[in-house]
């Protein structure tokens, strides 16, 4: 007797970066922020009182909602607070796919990029239209032609893009936008650490009508463990999306902290600028290293280690025995790179002295 649905038992689920129970390794393998969140976000959670959660929370998250809307000026109506960004991607899933044995309103992506996304497309029963990136990790200029094709719902980019780190000018996402049928989810996990993001896309009386921005505080505000995102975009989307959110997706606590993060997003500013200047620092020592790196917008590097010395997958695993973790993908155009988080100055270091001493023990 099979209990599971068909496609559910077929799934490979998401694989994400090991989370390691010792604490005392250096952890550059999942895009942590390696700062903590700040004090403002503490006292918020230390403030959060015996009756706000013996209450269900506000099912909008209202306060929240307001804040967000104040910071990125745009209006309340048109922020959606989820469980992590990771909520929000599924939920763009189910409000513009449709399940294949219908047709049409599949959902295009660019290749490589964030591994959640097919697995997303798998659970919702909905095709996948897969539009490899340009060598140098830009969106081919074709993108939306290409998914007007196979009729897709909805297309999801990355922005700086994962894993490369590379930012792709706003106009041109702003040209996709306008070429494509359907909706476009521009995912900003990592919009902290560039230059500029996409928002004058969704702002003011020209707000576009089909694009939803995907922001997340567990990068830039130190909140992975908290899972809080968020959506932003026309008014008329977010109706939409949260015809079909849980009734109490977001907790009484998460709410609280999000509100504050907001709030002292100055403070937080301080832990991207340590981080962008490591970046530029690190992306100097693993050249001088031998490696290729490629220039990010992100919190992290894509690194390539030379030809012919050791891979990619053997200095993951050396360096993981030593307690040093980065990110290894074992798939199409990655297999030859490795993913590696910008930590502290310290954690930096202690990646490449354990690069260091790979290459001197393996002469
Ligand atoms: C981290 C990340 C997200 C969202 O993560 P949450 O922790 O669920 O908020 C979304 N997209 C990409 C590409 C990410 O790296």
């Amino acid at each position: 007797m099979r209990y599971v649905r068909d496609n559910i038992d077929r799934l490979a689920a998401y694989t994400p970066g090991e989370q390691p129970v010792r604490t005392d390794v250096v952890k550059l393998n999942t895009n942590e922020n390696p700062y903590p969140p700040t004090q403002a976000v503490m006292r918020a959670i230390a403030a959060v009182s015996p009756d706000q959660l013996r209450r269900y929370p506000s099912p909008q998250a209202t306060t929240f909602r307001k804040a967000a809307a104040e910071v990125h000026d745009v209006q309340p109506t048109q922020i959606i607070a989820t469980n992590g960004g990771d909520e929000l991607l599924r939920m763009v899933m189910t409000a513009f796919c449709q399940p294949h044995p219908q047709g049409g309103r599949g959902v295009g992506v660019a290749s490589p990029s964030y591994s959640l996304y097919p697995v997303l497309a798998e659970i919702h029963e909905t095709s996948v239209t897969v539009v490899p990136l340009n060598d140098d990790f830009s969106i081919p200029a074709d993108f939306a032609t290409r998914l007007n094709d196979t009729a897709c719902g909805l297309a999801m980019l990355v922005n700086p893009h994962a894993p490369s780190g590379r930012f792709q000018p706003i106009d041109q996402l702003a040209e996709i936008a306008r070429s494509f049928n359907g909706v476009l989810l521009i995912d900003e996990a990592y919009v902290d650490f560039a230059q500029s993001d996409a928002l004058s896309l969704v702002r003011g009386e020209s707000a576009m009508k089909n694009v939803v921005i995907l922001r997340t505080l567990s990068k830039g505000y130190s909140l992975a463990g908290l899972r809080f995102g968020y959506g932003v975009a026309h008014a008329s989307l977010i109706e939409a999306l949260d015809k079909i959110r849980d009734s109490y997706n977001t907790d009484a606590v998460s709410q609280a902290a999000a509100v504050a993060a907001l709030q002292s997003r100055a403070d937080a500013s301080q832990s991207w600028k340590k981080v962008i200047d490591e970046r530029q620092r690190m992306t100097h020592e693993l050249k001088a290293l031998g490696f290729a790196v490629l220039p990010s917008a992100s919190n992290f590097v894509l690194a390539s280690p030379t030809p012919g010395g050791l891979a990619a997958a053997d200095i993951y695993r050396s360096l993981k025995d030593r307690g040093i973790f980065v990110r290894y993908f074992d798939q199409d155009r990655l297999r030859d790179k490795l993913r590696i988080t910008i930590g502290t100055p310290q954690q930096n270091d202690a990646l490449l002295a354990g690069i260091k001493s790979l290459e001197t023990s393996s002469v």
